[in-house]
């Protein structure tokens, strides 16, 4: 600790050597002066930095002095374990080299531990209901000089059935405390909460009701109970190399995936409240690190955990509320990275999912299972990829280089290549794709995968879809059933196609371009990020009502 810098300084530094440039929009509204010094209930979308905005804003309340030795002035409390660890570990390097410091005291780790570093005189306690209150119980901690309690994930602590620990806990706090609230979801039990707990609390929110998180794409994939597994394997096998979370309804049936999975050959592991808390840590670390790429858990792991470049959530059982839906999701889709949020739906449960739709606002799209062709051309595409970015072969290795290039030829290497990369993965089977019934409202994509073209021309220059349809057929030399959406803007527009002719439609498109120099169609990484009407995006609608 350098003593000629202040706290807010040292976590500037800090935020910027995490390579933190700029704050989120929640972090920069909860350090406005107004919310300083006051109680405050904060809702903002997963992922979106709630952790370093409760951080930032509880510094105020802790003496800048720590050669005192007293009682901690922060408690802040998470419903569940992996999660307040998890807090700790972020606001660890939030405050390092900073007087600050922090202690957990967490259901299922070493009471001694706890108990050794609680003699340090911490300035934050953090923790787990059970746990604090157990401690309080036993006098173990003194809450008696908190000047700021924190609720992180509010909603989901009373959800567990903490409400009696948490009364008990803000009870030995004084009454005039700040107590900010946080979740990305608010119930009406919490309304109850915050009027028995807060003192003319300031709301902030920057998230809009309903409003689906632009980071998440929702596919829902019909199944029957009998393929379910099956269907599961084969999205993992065709989201390959991906990081993913597949959710369960029940301990049971996290056990009986998870060794299906084992057995299929993924690297799988499981977080649920049968396993200790050793085993649970080990499985975050596991796939945090990427020893494995599939974990496979309870809700859990819905709340607040943020495992860093997880793309896909899978939900193996519909979530039973819509805000349970929203936080496993909230998994993927983190601080401005991409994800996928993937609903298994079995037939009878068709209209849980259109009510679980309707209640959050979410769109979802209709996709088969991938099937075994799917899965082929992804691979293929990955292949392709791996090769497209391949550095310069080491000194070492072109030793070897050479004396295969001496002995074999391109085509036998080529066939080890593709061998090798399907070694030892699952053998996809072909699912029976399920027909969506006439009542489904949600959009149906004809793809199981497209990708987006740009063209920087829009509305303005008169551009139009029919006349777009036409040119792109003409042109990309492609069937009008291979282009899904066409959304045209101001000054652009957007074209869906379909990925299994990509490679088809780029070298037709290389081909023409001479002739066709105003299609100048540029592949992008992502799906824009466009408004597309919830009514009438079935693509033959679409066209119906442009031909009129
Ligand atoms: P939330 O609690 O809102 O779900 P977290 O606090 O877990 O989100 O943060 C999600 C991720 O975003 C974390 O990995 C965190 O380190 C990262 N993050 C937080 N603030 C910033 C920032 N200002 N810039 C970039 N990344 C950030
Ligand atoms: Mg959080």
């Amino acid at each position: 600790m350098n003593p000629f810098i202040n706290i807010e300084e040292q976590i500037d530094a800090n935020l910027k050597l995490r390579g933190y440039t700029e704050l989120t929009s929640i972090q920069k509204a909860i350090i406005e002066k107004e919310i300083t010094g006051r109680d405050a209930i904060v809702s903002a979308q997963t992922g979106s930095g709630k952790t370093i905005a409760f951080g930032l804003s509880i510094v105020s309340n802790i003496p800048n002095n720590n050669k005192v030795k007293k009682p901690p002035s922060v408690l802040i409390i998470a419903p569940t374990r992996e999660l307040a660890l998890q807090v700790q570990n972020e606001l660890d390097w939030l405050y390092s080299k900073t007087s600050i410091c922090i202690v957990s005291c967490v259901g299922g780790m070493d009471m001694r531990t706890e108990k050794r570093n609680l003699k340090k005189f911490p300035d934050i306690i953090l923790g787990t209901p059970g746990r604090l209150k157990d401690y309080l119980e036993r006098e173990v901690i003194n809450l008696s000089k908190v000047k700021v309690v924190v609720l992180d994930e509010a909603d989901e602590m009373l959800n567990l059935g903490f409400r009696e620990e948490l009364e008990y806990i803000l009870s030995q706090t004084p009454k005039e405390r700040r107590t900010l609230l946080f979740s990305a979801t608010f119930s009406k039990q919490i309304e109850k909460l915050a009027s028995k707990f807060q003192n003319n609390a300031l709301r902030i929110s920057t998230v809009e009701k309903n409003k689906q998180h632009i980071d998440i794409e929702y596919h829902a994939i019909k199944v029957t109970s009998n393929n379910i597994e099956y269907a599961i394997m084969n999205t993992l096998r065709y989201y390959e190399g991906k990081k993913s979370l597949v959710f369960c309804g029940t301990r049971a049936n996290v056990n009986h995936l998870t060794s299906r999975l084992n057995n299929r050959g993924f690297l799988v592991v499981s977080i649920s409240g049968e396993l200790s808390q050793k085993e649970r840590l080990n499985a975050l670390r596991s796939i945090k690190n990427g020893h494995s790429k599939v974990c496979v858990a309870t809700d859990v792991a819905a709340r607040g955990i943020d495992l860093p470049n997880l793309d896909l959530v899978i939900h193996a059982d519909l979530p039973k509320t819509k805000e349970s839906l929203v936080h496993r999701s909230g998994r993927t889709g983190r601080a401005g990275n991409k994800g996928i949020s993937i609903l298994m739906v079995p037939q009878d449960k068709n209209k849980q999912l259109q009510r679980l739709l309707n209640n959050s606002g979410i769109i979802a799209e209709w996709r088969n299972p991938p099937n075994r062709d799917d899965i082929i051309k992804q691979d293929d595409f990955n292949i392709m990829q791996d090769l497209k970015n391949l550095d310069k072969p080491s000194e070492e290795e072109n030793i070897l280089v050479e004396k295969i290039l001496k002995k074999y030829n391109q085509k036998e290497l080529a066939t080890a290549l593709i061998r090798k990369f399907r070694e030892n993965k699952y053998t996809p089977d072909d699912l029976e794709p399920i027909k969506n019934s006439n009542k489904e409202k949600t959009k149906l994509l004809k793809f199981q995968k497209s990708v987006w073209f740009k063209l920087k021309l829009g509305s303005r220059q008169k551009i139009e879809k029919h006349y777009l349809l036409h040119k792109i057929t003409e042109v990309g030399k492609i069937n009008k059933k291979d282009i899904g959406i066409i959304k045209i803007e101001n000054e652009n527009s957007f074209i869906e196609i379909n990925f299994r002719i990509l490679d088809k439609f780029l070298s037709s498109l290389e081909n023409n371009n001479k002739s066709y120099p105003e299609l100048d169609l540029i592949l992008l990484k992502n799906k824009p990020n466009i408004s597309i009407q919830k009514k009438s995006t079935y693509l033959s609608n679409k066209f119906k009502k442009t031909k009129k």
